[in-house]
């Protein structure tokens, strides 16, 4: 992949001290700039249908859980899908995805996303040593979304799903600024109250960005005990309804906390391949009212 100049997208692989572009006295148009990458990202993605981002106002409330049951859910219904794991300092898709130390194939045509079971992969996680951490300050890090969005050769797809860091940060403005012409937004929470208040603000900055809510997926939402069926709300009740409401978004589905998920995530095989009972229902529900959305949206 090339890296981000003052003067424009080089694709040199030369360091930016050796990039004659990079050393040039020009000065920068940041708006000219901006509509070239707009542009390069417009072109790159003009074959994939749906564009759909997966946010959440915090972490660990099951965001990537979600893109990687959905991604595969969508692709057992015949559907060419691609993950763009936008996390770059913590990318967890390619470990749930069981994606891991894939052979990258660079061309000069850009970077082809490795593939499992039929969904296509990028991660930072292929990039970088998985048990470093990664300490980038916020123009590189917009840097390397700008190049998975233009460099990455995902040929036709049908959906593409883009995982977000947590919050409301560098990614998610990169990702709703170069990708105006997205389907929407999904956004993760938990029942209690400060998982709620969190996905407003996710929802308050797509409305700012003018990018669509598609809906609401409210995780965790009670544990089905498996002994005796009785089901415990440990995060509290209904957070992801009340906020659909006061959002006036559609809540998309509610999935339960099921420990075959935990498990499934961790073998990098998502739950929804094997998974069984009132969780799959629950996230076959939870796909079917996406597709419904996205159509209506369309
Ligand atoms: P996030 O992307 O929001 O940080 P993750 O998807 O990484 O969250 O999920 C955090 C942890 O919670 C993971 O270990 C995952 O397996 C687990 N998890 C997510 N959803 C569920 C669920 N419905 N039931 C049980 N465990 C879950």
């Amino acid at each position: 992949m090339g890296h981000t100049c003052g003067t424009g997208t080089c694709s040199t692989g030369e360091e930016d001290s050796e990039c004659s572009s990079c050393s040039s006295d020009a000065p920068v148009d940041a708006d000219a700039l901006f509509d070239e990458q707009v542009q390069a990202t417009k072109g790159r993605m003009k074959h994939i249908k749906h564009k759909i981002a997966v946010m959440s106002g915090k972490g660990g409330v099951g965001k990537t859980t979600v893109t990687v049951n959905l991604a595969k859910a969508l692709a057992n219904k015949g559907h060419r899908v691609g993950i763009l794991d936008a996390d770059v300092t913590a990318p967890n898709v390619a470990k749930m995805m069981g994606v891991e130390n894939p052979e990258l194939y660079s061309t000069p045509a850009g970077l082809f996303p490795p593939e499992k079971d039929g969904i296509k992969v990028i991660s930072m996680a292929f990039l970088a040593p998985q048990d470093e951490a990664i300490i980038w300050r916020g123009p590189v890090i917009m840097g390397v979304i700008e190049q998975f969005l233009t460099d990455i050769v995902w040929g036709e797809l049908d959906y593409i799903l883009i995982d977000l860091p947590p919050g409301t940060g560098d990614e998610a403005l990169s990702i709703m600024q170069l990708l105006p012409e997205m389907d929407g937004i999904i956004t993760v929470t938990t029942p209690q109250e400060v998982a709620v208040l969190d996905t407003r603000r996710s929802v308050d900055m797509a409305k700012i960005m003018r990018v669509p809510i598609i809906g609401i997926i409210e995780n965790m939402s009670g544990f089905v005990c498996p002994h005796c069926g009785e089901i415990t709300y440990i995060f509290k009740r209904g957070g992801g309804e009340r906020a659909a409401e006061e959002l006036k978004v559609p809540l998309l589905g509610r999935i339960p906390i099921d420990q075959a998920v935990a498990e499934a995530s961790d073998s990098g095989e998502p739950f929804i391949t094997s998974g069984e009972g009132a969780t799959k229902e629950a996230f076959d529900k939870m796909v079917e009212n996406i597709e419904k959305v996205i159509n209506s949206l369309a």
